[in-house]
């Protein structure tokens, strides 16, 4: 499948019916899978063999719908977790460890701020936030012996930076680390981290992917390209025995598979987070159509950035379409095509008035949510973000009046008129 554009792998990857088989991919409900002898299944717990037993590891639809999206992002192997939060959890998890260290970008959402800051905390796992603007020195004095990765967002939410990809893969090379990167906002559709270097590629499927609002999900795809054995002394997990099955070390025996492997076999065994087997087949719906969407959802986003930054009542303007933002030229060279339909922006009279204008929006509502079909709307320091205190809020890039505008794929004159009169 992987010769196969965006357009076609949207549309067509992950589901290869033999004669015979349902022409959509089936939503296989079902916990368990049947085998003729105890010898069978014995060897799939030793994973001698591959194949299905409990769905809390796998499921053939959600392998079905990981599979496409390993594909669009060009790796080798995919997992479907049951949210966003589960899969940067995951992501981390399976190669850190109590003891150890990771680097992170400051701007990011929100909720993984407080996963990274605090719970992984708990766990004993140290995170150092970085401004993903430094320079490369600045950010590499903030490795230590112990630090495992490094993690940014492609476009972050809501601050909307564009994360210098290349820049941060080199960092992360040069420490021998991996660079995981959330790709949510742009989707692989406007842009491929891979390609630029990032080797773990996470998403929230639950934004522009499912593109309904109709299913939380999340996804960790591997490029295969990071070399843990090169760097085995800091990937135990990966390149060392492991106990729980029989001494087994997840290169040796997988090779380009093993950090998805492990993640499967270890994390989703142990921890569970599995997505049902509904959610991954409302999954794929989205997918099928997310090249049109994001298409639509740019153009929409694109001419309501101009309108508001042409507005006198607005007082700024973040999308880094706008030839103006201080992000347009990274934005051009990674997202050539559009980034996605998230504009944020504030209102000239501040915090006040930003929340009054949101109450007098009617197509647009006001929802938890960004970057689905419909347009939506969210003031992240009374929403999201209201754990931060102000320090934490502006060094995530959140200023207080900040609006949160996600542009959905109605008609865009529509959108404008809603704007307009909630203005006004
Ligand atoms: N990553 C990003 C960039 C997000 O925007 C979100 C949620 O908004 C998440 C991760 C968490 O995803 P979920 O809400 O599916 O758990």
């Amino acid at each position: 499948m992987s010769k196969f554009k965006p357009e076609t792998l949207c549309v067509q990857a992950g589901w290869t019916p033999k004669k015979g088989e349902p022409r959509v991919l089936p939503i296989y409900q079902s916990t368990t899978f049947k085998y003729d002898t105890s010898e069978q299944m014995a060897r799939l717990f030793d994973l001698e063999d591959s194949g299905y037993f409990y769905t809390r590891l796998q499921n053939p639809t959600n392998d079905a719908v990981a599979a496409k999206i390993a594909a669009l992002e060009g790796g080798v192997a995919a997992m479907l977790t049951s949210s966003g939060q589960a899969a940067n959890f995951y992501a981390i998890f399976n190669i850190c460890q109590a003891g150890d260290h990771f680097v992170c970008s400051s701007a990011i959402y929100g909720g993984t701020f407080n996963l990274f800051e605090v719970t992984m905390k708990k766990l004993g796992i140290e995170v150092t936030f970085v401004n993903p603007d430094a320079s490369e020195e600045e950010i590499s004095a903030a490795f230590k012996p112990n630090t495992k990765l490094l993690f940014g967002e492609t476009v972050s939410n809501p601050s909307l930076e564009v994360l210098d990809i290349e820049k941060f893969a080199r960092i992360a090379h040069n420490h021998g680390v991996p660079l995981v990167v959330d790709n949510t906002f742009p989707t692989p559709i406007n842009c491929r981290p891979f390609e630029w270097g990032a080797d773990i590629v996470v998403h929230s499927t639950t934004k522009y992917m499912d593109g309904h609002a109709t299913a939380v999900g999340g996804c960790i795809v591997d490029s295969g390209n990071f070399d843990w054995d090169a760097h085995a002394d800091k990937f135990p997990g990966l390149c060392t025995p492991d106990e729980s099955y029989h001494g087994l070390t997840y290169t040796k025996a997988f090779g380009k598979g093993a950090y998805i492997t492990k993640a499967t076999a270890q994390l989703m065994r142990d921890l569970g987070s599995i997505p049902s087997p509904q959610n991954s087949f409302l999954l794929n719906i989205g997918l099928e159509t997310l090249h049109l969407r994001m298409k639509q959802h740019c153009y929409n986003a694109q001419k309501v950035a101009e309108y508001l930054e042409a507005n006198e009542k607005v007082a700024w303007v973040n999308y880094c379409g706008l030839p103006g933002n201080k992000y347009y030229k990274l934005a051009q060279k990674y997202m050539p095509n559009g980034s996605c339909g998230v504009i944020s922006f504030g209102l000239k009279g501040g915090r006040e008035i930003s929340i009054k204008f949101m109450d007098k929006l009617e197509l647009v509502a006001i929802v938890t949510h960004v970057a689905d079909a419909r347009t939506c709307v969210l003031h992240p320091a009374s929403h999201t973000h209201r754990q931060l205190s102000n320090e934490q809020l502006i060094e995530a890039g959140v200023r207080p009046d900040l609006i949160r505008l996600s542009v959905g794929i109605e008609n865009v004159d529509d959108i404008i008129a809603d704007i307009e009169q909630a203005l006004n």
